[in-house]
């Protein structure tokens, strides 16, 4: 199965493919920039040859480029639409210069209502698609928000309005959080409900066009809307949904990817990782 983590490219791309084959991993996701920064940096060349390098003597199979934490493509400003698509379109480029398997990024919020927010998300990522299509084809993909405020995206029905007024299909794709699901108000803990998920998923968007997982548990309950992660089987979705999750037929070949906080302190947070990894694939067995 493909598993792995979130990991840190600090100090360049290539560490996070050493980060990678130090834990265990073989599916990864990665920042390509300072994620709280407007501005993005070119990654340069050499970086990129150092990065591809260690990326084909590793066992990493698949890479996740998430985009920064500031872009909001359904927002009611203008502004910070245009803002968003520029800085989306320079991380597409450098995803797609490292060959990334996709580009993942949340919906964002509209403060005026959701249906408003639907339609603009739906509106700036045909855009996107659009600017990015013929020089950087690289999968965009959607992932579900944990819903608090204005968050526009949290349900799959809310998912299923953007799908259907996406033009260029075959350039999309998905990536459910099962911390966003759950706190959002979608129950995991079971395998009934697990089930009731990928049948509703199926129905309304169509499970080929989910690409992605990330696994994360909560640290708050069912339908509090708070985006705060937990380590696997120490939160409130719990072990028997992740192993529901991981033994389910139709995920299985997926990439599951956690973003779990690091355990224990700086020198600790690396074995924690390696002992957290060693578990979800007991569960997934
Ligand atoms: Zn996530
Ligand atoms: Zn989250």
């Amino acid at each position: 199965m493909l598993i792995g983590y979130h990991v840190s490219a600090a100090g360049g791309l290539h560490r996070a493919i050493a980060e990678a084959e130090t834990i265990g991993c073989n599916a990864i996701q990665i920042f390509v920039g300072s994620p709280q920064v407007w501005q993005t940096s070119v990654v340069d060349p050499s970086e990129i040859k150092k990065y591809q390098d260690a990326l084909a003597k590793s066992k990493v199979e698949k890479v996740l480029v998430h985009s920064a934490y500031l872009p909001n493509p359904a927002s009611h400003k203008d502004t910070l639409r245009r803002m968003s698509l520029k800085k989306m379109k320079e991380e597409i480029r450098t995803a797609h210069a490292i060959k990334a398997d996709g580009y993942n990024f949340h919906c964002g919020s509209n403060q005026n209502s959701n249906a408003e927010g639907v339609r603009l998300t739906t509106e700036t990522l045909n855009r996107l698609a659009e600017l990015s299509d013929e020089k950087y084809p690289i999968s965009l993909i959607i992932e579900n928000d944990a819903g608090a405020g204005h968050r526009i995206g949290d349900t799959i029905e809310e998912l299923a309005q953007i799908w259907q007024g996406i033009k260029n299909k075959k350039r999309f794709g998905f990536c459910l959080d099962t911390c966003h699901l759950f706190v959002s108000g979608i129950d995991l803990r079971t395998k009934k409900d697990i089930d009731a998920l990928v049948s509703k998923f199926d129905k309304l968007i169509g499970l080929k066009h989910l690409k992605f997982i990330h696994i994360n548990d909560a640290i708050f309950e069912l339908g509090s809307k708070k985006d705060r992660h937990e380590l696997i089987g120490r939160g409130h979705i719990g072990a028997a949904g992740f192993k529901a999750l991981l033994h389910h037929p139709k995920l299985r070949q997926l990439p599951f990817i956690m973003e779990t906080p690091y355990g224990g302190d700086s020198k600790g947070a690396i074995p924690a990782r390696i002992k957290e990894l060693k578990y979800v694939k007991t569960l997934a067995q």
